[in-house]
């Protein structure tokens, strides 16, 4: 099963990702674990590409596009192969982080990126979506401790309420694959219905 975890900034995706393989550990899953963009040595150099600050503005079209040739080369040689030998993938961040940072945050046509999910993956997509959800407001406060910013972290809070949006867009378009969680919530509780959650997809 292709499993991906999504949300904003500050929503706790690091902590409860390694919440996720410990579940997945005890129910013998064997799984591995990736992200975007990245994921292999080419991916993780268009990650630096896309992540460091430059005094040249990135055009907001050439940033979707690396975005996705990150993310072909990154399904064509590794998440497809795991698959393929039974494995889990369990990556962080996939096409609906495109729809809420490129098409939300930077307001690209959602038709545009359709498109692109279509015809540069063949529209192919996770089985389920572990969306962490919680206010930006909220979620910028807790990002605030951590330093150095990359280019995307360094945007204005109006940014970060369009990324939510366009996340809460993607999961009522298609809300049989989402696994919706309020990250608002503290730990010891986000995790106890994120057990929940996956414990109900494992036992389908
Ligand atoms: O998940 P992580 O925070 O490490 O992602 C690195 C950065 O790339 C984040 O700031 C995220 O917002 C940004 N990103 C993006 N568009 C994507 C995927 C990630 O703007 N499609
Ligand atoms: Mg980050």
């Amino acid at each position: 099963q292709f499993l991906t975890i999504e949300g904003g900034e500050g929503v706790g995706k690091t902590t409860n990702i390694q919440f996720v393989q410990s579940i997945l550990e005890q129910h013998n899953i064997p799984f591995i674990q990736t992200r975007e963009p990245g994921g292999t040595p080419l991916a993780e150099e268009l990650r630096e590409l896309l992540l460091a600050k430059r005094d040249e503005p990135f055009d907001p079209v050439a940033e979707l596009l690396l975005m996705f040739a990150a993310r072909a080369q990154h399904v064509s040689q590794v998440i497809k192969p795991a698959l393929a030998s039974g494995k889990w993938v369990i990556c962080d961040r996939f096409t609906d982080a495109t729809f809420a940072y490129q098409g939300g945050g930077r307001q690209l046509d959602w038709q545009v990126i359709t498109q692109l999910e279509q015809s540069a993956l063949n529209n192919f997509k996770p089985d389920k979506t572990l969306l962490l959800d919680v206010a930006p407001e909220i979620g910028m406060k807790r990002a605030a401790a951590r330093s150095d910013f990359d280019r995307f972290e360094s945007e204005q809070m109006a940014f970060f309420k369009r990324v939510r949006d366009a996340y809460l867009k993607r999961k009522n378009d298609d809300p049989e694959r989402f696994l919706m969680i309020d990250a608002s919530k503290d730990l010891a509780t986000v995790q106890s219905s994120i057990k929940q959650s996956l414990e109900r997809f494992i036992k389908q």
